[in-house]
């Protein structure tokens, strides 16, 4: 919200700017409402300033569009409220997101709360590159492309270790409380495939409660069964030595999960609620890992109830992205 905030600090200084000379062909135009749009009264290709709220103060909406008109690179900002009746207003920004040149349009609509946000500092496809979840094992990933590997039950999102070196943070993807959060700040968090380091390999014993060993960490003995276990006391173990879970109260989904973190990265503990968005650690490659990745991981209604948040045809989640802003949620982490 405070990236919004900002952009209507935008509008404002760009009203004062812009409409004295616009005004001049407004009366002509269109004199009932007090609109200025010169591209449609004159069809000339210079862009179009559209604003009646400054001069009539109504409640119909106002439309800035100043890419056409002078090619500036501060940014742009786009509300109308006419359009969707919706109360957050509505963004275009193509300079903060990717500074290419044809503009893209965030539609506020799509900025929904309930869904998750994009869990780490970077980019696919221009700084780092996504091994894709293949929960219900049939070798493909959501769009059919090839998955992380068959079976992957989360999404790995990797960066190059001069990317860790520097930082690259980790958010949580919804708010909620942390559930478990193991930070073994000795840890050696920089495993590669087959790493021989003690904390690279597996467990020497089997698994257990309380379990710190290798790569695995395990939790307690608790209230964590799944409904349909007929358990009464489960614990967890994790591979990703370095993890966070957590709990949410709000929101499409249950828990969320993150590991191979970076290790004394951890900023938060058991019983700590976050905010969607908020940093939570930094990415590593502690663990059963083979390079600095997020293994990022969702459960929707239940412990170890795995979901795929991308929608596509080749599923398991064929129509409703669980991301906020569909499947390129890392679109709007500047909200
Ligand atoms: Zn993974």
């Amino acid at each position: 919200m405070r990236f919004i905030y900002l952009l209507f600090f935008f509008i404002v200084s760009f009203f004062s700017l812009s409409c004295n000379e616009q005004h001049i062909s407004s009366s002509v135009v269109v004199p009932t409402v007090e609109v200025i749009d010169d591209t449609t009264s004159d069809n000339n290709t210079t862009g179009e300033v559209i604003d009646d709220t400054t001069s009539d103060n109504n409640t119909t909406g106002e439309v800035i569009d100043d890419t056409t008109s002078d090619n500036n690179t501060t940014g742009e900002v786009i509300d109308d409220t006419t359009s969707d009746n919706n109360t957050t207003g509505e963004v275009i920004d193509d300079t903060t997101s990717d500074n290419n040149t044809t503009g893209e349009v965030i539609d506020d609509t799509l900025i929904n709360t309930t869904k998750l946000y994009w869990p780490i500092d970077c980019i696919p496809g221009q700084n780092c590159t996504i091994g894709h979840a293949d929960i219900n094992s049939d070798g493909l990933a959501f769009d059919c492309s090839k998955p992380g590997y068959t079976g992957h039950e989360g999404i790995d999102i990797s960066i190059s270790w001069e990317q860790m070196d520097e930082g690259v943070n980790v958010y949580a993807a919804q708010s909620g409380t942390v559930l478990w959060a193991f930070d073994n700040p000795s840890a050696y968090d920089r495993c590669i495939a087959n790493d021989k380091h003690q904390d690279c390999k597996a467990p020497s014993s089997g698994l257990e409660p309380n379990l710190n060993d290798g790569y695995a960490v395990c939790t307690e003995l608790g209230n964590y069964c799944r409904k349909d276990s007929g358990y009464s006391q489960c614990f967890w173990c994790f591979y990703g030595k370095n993890i966070v879970v957590i709990r949410h109260d709000t929101g499409s989904v249950e828990f969320t999960r993150y590991d191979h973190l970076k290790s004394g990265s951890i900023l938060i503990k058991e019983g700590d609620y976050v905010s969607r968005g908020q940093k939570i650690a930094e990415v590593g490659s502690a663990g059963h890992s083979t390079g600095p990745h997020l293994h990022f991981e969702v459960w929707l209604n239940d412990y170890y109830d795995l979901a795929e948040p991308f929608s596509g045809e080749c599923g398991p989640n064929y129509n409703n992205s669980l991301w906020n802003y569909e499947n390129t949620p890392w679109k709007i982490n500047t909200e």
